[in-house]
């Protein structure tokens, strides 16, 4: 679990925008009040997570890294860490739970964060320090970490969601893939374009249409090319989900067998399609020319 900034700043005893030199004098003193192997409290470990949680917080810079010291010194606040994250659309749409795996990194036992160790004093010669070999002189060490997100229903491209993960607060920008089947307009509209045998949307026949949830039945009618499924569509932020709107593109054969053929002779001689409106228009108009 992590931390918000302020509260971040709050556990180690200190103001918003302290610098980093003091984040760091804060956090070795309280360290050295805490840390288990020397204080028996009972409380000791959660209390030292929470040190070095919060540390870690306003430590890691924007892509993870620790800045080098010198140029942190002058930067007061770190910036959440972020990453995008890839959902289909299914998975956007019904919110999901997404593994990440990243890289914390957390003060050395070895040294306790120091990054030297004092050697022991030889025939009165004075003690003196030396690098940890466990952390080579560097106070920390990284160590992998496992995290599981959940993504609410209805997230979008660009969306920016806070999690909280093991090294840190994690600003997960989200991207959409490119669906095999459907677009996404920017008000929710699911749209599908399919294509349908034209005979069959001539016959009015039931075709299987694609839809978020899995495939669903739909009539196709002779006077329409657009349907909207309504509620098939993306939820919104309070989950009530928009429409799907498909379009079908009617295809027909190349070329016909010799019965098709008699059976189209059939049907184009007993045509019956209203056209009176376009006919009065065609003949004013060559009336006019001539
Ligand atoms: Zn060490």
């Amino acid at each position: 679990m992590l931390l918000v900034i302020e509260h971040a700043y709050a556990e180690l005893g200190l103001a918003p925008g302290a610098s980093v030199a003091q984040v760091k004098a804060a956090w070795r003193r309280l360290v050295a009040q805490w840390h288990p192997d020397r204080n028996p409290a009972p409380g000791a470990l959660a209390r030292m997570q929470r040190i070095n949680t919060a540390y870690e917080t306003i430590r890691l810079g924007p892509d993870g890294t620790e800045s080098p010291a010198p140029a942190a010194d002058a930067e007061p606040a770190a910036r959440p860490l972020r990453r995008r994250m890839r959902l289909s659309l299914e998975e956007a749409a019904a919110g999901c739970l997404k593994p990440l795996r990243g890289q914390r990194s957390e003060p050395c036992a070895a040294c306790d964060g120091q990054g030297e160790l004092r050697r022991p004093a030889w025939y009165g010669w004075l003690s003196s320090t030396a690098p940890c070999s466990a952390c080579a002189g560097r106070g920390r060490l990284a160590r992998g970490y496992r995290h599981t997100v959940r993504i609410p229903p209805g997230a979008r491209a660009g969306d920016r969601l806070q999690a909280h993960t093991p090294a840190g607060a994690l600003e997960l920008q989200i991207e959409l893939a490119p669906h095999p089947l459907f677009t996404l307009d920017e008000d929710g509209t699911l749209r599908c374009e399919m294509p349908v045998d034209g005979f069959a949307w001539m016959a009015e026949r039931w075709v299987e249409v694609p839809t978020l949830s899995g495939l669903q039945q739909m009539r196709l009618r002779r006077a329409h090319r657009s349907y909207r499924l309504r509620g098939q569509g993306f939820p919104d932020r309070g989950g009530v989900r928009g429409d799907c709107v498909v379009t079908i593109e009617p295809r027909f054969p190349e070329s016909l067998s010799a019965e098709q053929e008699s059976l189209l002779e059939r049907l184009s001689a007993a045509g019956a399609a209203p056209l009176d409106d376009w006919q009065r228009r065609l003949r004013a108009w060559e009336r006019r020319r001539a």
